[in-house]
């Protein structure tokens, strides 16, 4: 029997590393979750590894919880923490189920035995008796007394805490016939070998949802588990919600926008296998399924599964490793892939809608010479079609303010970038800290009161569009209840940020309008091209769903990019054909691993100095090169491309830990970012 409990504290200290012994306490396994005596406080920690005996004098812990983690998690930690530079602690955390939390239970009361005769009972007490079986409750201590008198029990009962979801387009569970393509995809992943991953190219509404749940259905009949990753749950609540149509109480959901009580107790479901599918976002990539036997990532090119905390873990790329831990089957679902997917993932396809309607015509709307955010012709198609989705990629009301007299243009006093203006809250605003201020009236350095405002946001663009609109974005309540009210309306503009391209499946839209498709080309990176084709197909595809016949416009100054080019034509296998060419001749990803390591501090010298010693460290990487100042600090970053991603990534994790441990570079933080998006 080992009689030492291997402990990792639960810190975000780079360099503090456990495990350290601990004395092992009755029932406490790998995995258990334990509060240790630490230092001169009392930390979280989690059993790694068990062991007959240690060179140290060993202290107990204080307490185990309820919620231990299983052991495929905990093996699993360190690969997360070496394959994102981070640290077996910080992997763990993101593990473990809300803090703080416990089970709630609730006292059932039930009758032992009849009073005797004569046996003397108040006329309370007789009423509490008859009305058992019954919760606790207010009476405890009345109760508490007929328990000591042997008339009746009290046990504890699980009272479960379940999330709150709006059920969304719910079609009663309905189990429709499959189209013969779905039922060949299904029947392709059924025959998949255990650990292997594909992809579900199917065009938008080709019913990718209904091939997920019925390889759910085959799963759970073969005893397995299932993991269901979905872009962020409140932007789309209608798979969720066909889950659970699906499956009932089987289905667990996990996120971060539930209360931590539910969260927890959904997690317990799962861990102790009462719950066998698991819905969520990325964070419930680390959700504990035991016998996982099918993986889905739906909307896999959807760019919030990577995670921006550290570790800057990519869930798709988790996922495929659970999946291989566990000879799960991986289906990663999109109707625009990425290219490393694409490359990767053995290809089943959908090539058509569901309702054998053909994808919307697509019309480019050359924006050159065009005044204003809207070409006429788009005017004139909004005002005809009953319902429309307009996809304009920026809040506000306009993108910056300059002073006409002596061109002042107001920026972020911590960030190097320039507010936008919100005209409806009266401020204007940073998009990187929150930093607010109030809408001047007149220039604070010439007096001027001519000041311009440049660009449009989507609160300006609702102003000019024809006809009700619903608008959906970050400043605009809950999307549940804007997409909820979009879908009753008879008729309306659904108005948003790229969240009203996301899956969503309106039967009745005509009309898709892409405002600025050059927005996102214009990013200076080597995934602009992907990210716009994407933008504009998913777009695409949310318009002549269903009865209505549909039409898109996209409006740009590219209108030869091939990304604009080939979603005009729904064809995502030409552009990635392209797009795989070029990055294998560039050597980008899939075709090279990238490692973005980003120094940051208040004292510019200092932060260019450690990114030099980063440089110089690590032969052929690239930089050191300034990014703009962001919450007052500024920024410097070195990038990896690598042939050799397990090498690099070994690489760079030696370095940063020499750097972080280099008193030199003290004042500078460093945070490593492998396959950046
Ligand atoms: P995708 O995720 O591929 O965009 P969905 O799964 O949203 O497509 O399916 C589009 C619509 O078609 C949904 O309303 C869905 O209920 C419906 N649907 C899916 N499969 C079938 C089928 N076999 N028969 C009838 N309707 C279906
Ligand atoms: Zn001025
Ligand atoms: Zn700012």
């Amino acid at each position: 029997m080992p009689s030492v409990a291997q402990v990792e504290p639960i810190t975000t200290a780079r360099v503090l590393r456990g495990p350290f012994d601990y004395a092992r306490p009755e029932g406490v396994e790998v995995g258990s979750v334990v509060i240790i005596p630490f230092g001169n406080r009392d930390v979280l920690g989690v059993v790694t590894g068990l062991a007959e005996d240690s060179a140290h004098e060993l202290m107990a812990p204080k307490e185990v919880l309820e919620a231990s983690l299983p052991a495929d998690l905990v093996a699993l930690a360190p690969w997360i923490a070496a394959e994102y530079c981070s640290t077996p602690a910080r992997a763990l955390s993101l593990m473990l189920p809300p803090k703080g939390i416990r089970a709630r239970t609730t006292l059932r009361a039930r009758a032992l035995r009849a009073p005797e005769p004569g046996e003397r009972l108040t006329d309370g007490q007789r009423a509490l008796l008859e009305s058992l079986p019954r919760q606790a409750g207010g009476d405890l201590a009345a109760l508490r007394r007929l328990e000591a008198r042997g008339l009746v029990a009290l046990e504890p009962e699980a009272m479960r805490r379940a999330p709150h979801h709006t059920d969304v387009g719910a079609s009663a569970g309905a189990r429709p016939q499959l189209t013969g393509d779905q039922a060949l995809a299904l029947e392709e992943i059924a025959a998949a070998q255990p650990g292997e991953r594909l992809l579900l190219h199917g065009v938008t509404g080709s019913g990718k949802t209904e091939v997920y749940l019925r390889a759910a259905e085959r799963a759970l009949a073969a005893d397995q588990g299932v993991l269901v990753l979905v872009p962020e749950i409140a932007l789309t609540p209608q798979i969720v919600s066909r889950f659970r149509e699906r499956f009932g109480d089987t289905v667990a959901l996990l996120h971060s926008g539930m209360a931590a009580g539910a969260r927890y107790d959904e997690w317990l479901r799962l861990r102790r296998g009462e719950a066998r599918i698991c819905v969520g976002p990325r964070s419930a990539v680390l959700a504990p399924i035991d016998r996982l036997g099918l993986v889905i990532v739906d909307e896999e090119h959807d760019a919030s599964y990577k995670h921006e905390g550290d570790p800057r873990y990519d869930a798709r790329h988790v996922a495929e490793r659970r999946a291989r831990d566990h000879g799960a089957i991986l289906v990663a679902g999109s109707a625009t892939p990425r290219a490393e997917s694409w490359e990767r993932l053995r290809r089943i396809s959908l090539p058509q809608r569901v309702d054998g309607a053909p994808l919307p015509p697509v019309e480019i709307v050359d924006l050159v010479g065009v005044r204003g955010a809207l070409h006429p012709q788009t005017h004139d198609a909004l005002v005809d079609a009953r319902k429309s989705i307009v996809l304009l990629n920026r809040r506000g009301w306009s993108n910056f303010l300059t002073c006409v007299s002596c061109g002042r243009a107001w920026e972020c006093p911590e960030c190097d970038v320039t507010l936008v203006l919100h005209k409806a809250q009266g401020h204007l605003s940073c998009h990187h800290c929150g930093h607010r201020e109030r809408i001047p009236s007149r220039c604070p350095d010439c007096a001027s009161v001519s000041l311009a405002r440049h660009g449009t946001g989507t609160e300006r663009l609702e102003t000019e569009l024809p006809g009700p609109v619903f608008r959906l974005d970050g400043d605009a309540g809950d999307p549940a209840r804007v997409l909820d009210a979009f879908q009753r309306a008879e008729r309306g503009i659904l108005l948003g940020t790229q969240v009203v391209a996301k899956g969503h499946d309106f039967p009745d839209v005509e009309l898709g309008v892409v405002v600025d498709a050059d927005q996102t080309l214009r990013f200076p990176d080597f995934r602009a091209e992907e990210r716009t084709f994407a933008l504009v197909a998913q777009l695409a595809g949310r318009a002549g769903r269903g009865a209505a016949a549909g039409r898109v416009i996209v409006q740009t100054l590219a209108a030869d990019s091939p990304s604009i080019v080939f979603a005009a034509r729904h064809d995502a296998a030409g552009f990635l054909a392209g797009e795989l060419d070029r990055r294998r001749v560039l050597r980008y990803p899939p075709f090279s691993t990238l490692i973005r390591i980003v120094c940051s501090g208040t004292d510019a010298g200092a932060v260019q100095a450690a990114a030099a010693a980063i440089q110089a460290r690590l032969p052929g990487s690239l930089g050191p090169a300034p990014l703009f100042r962001l919450r007052g600090r500024e920024r410097s970053q070195v990038v990896v491309k690598a042939a050799d991603r397990a090498q690099a990534v070994a690489e760079v994790g030696a370095v940063i830990d020499a750097i972080a441990a280099d008193r030199a570079h003290r004042a500078v933080a460093l945070s490593v970012d492998v396959d950046p998006q």
